[in-house]
């Protein structure tokens, strides 16, 4: 298991960086904290099913863009 540095997860909902502390003011009754909040403490983006999302990598996700999207990207203006 390689480790990631946080500075590299985003959250799968928004695409914004994540912290990794809990969100405050979760609910004790909500049940177990998430450990990953918005970096403004908030809770990360809910998932389809309406589960906190777990963060991603922000790499992982640049090369999950679609050939069509990379195009886009380029016709853009060319690198990030
Ligand atoms: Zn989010």
């Amino acid at each position: 298991m390689t480790t990631v540095d946080i500075s590299e997860l985003v959250c799968p909902g928004c695409g914004d960086l994540v912290a990794a502390t809990p969100p405050t003011g979760w609910p004790r009754a909500a049940g177990r904290r998430p450990e990953f909040s918005h970096l403004d403490g908030s809770v990360l983006c809910l998932d389809s099913r309406g589960r906190v999302g777990e963060p991603v990598e922000a790499a992982g996700e640049r090369f999950a863009l679609t050939p069509r999207a990379e195009a886009a990207l380029r016709a853009a203006g060319g690198s990030p």
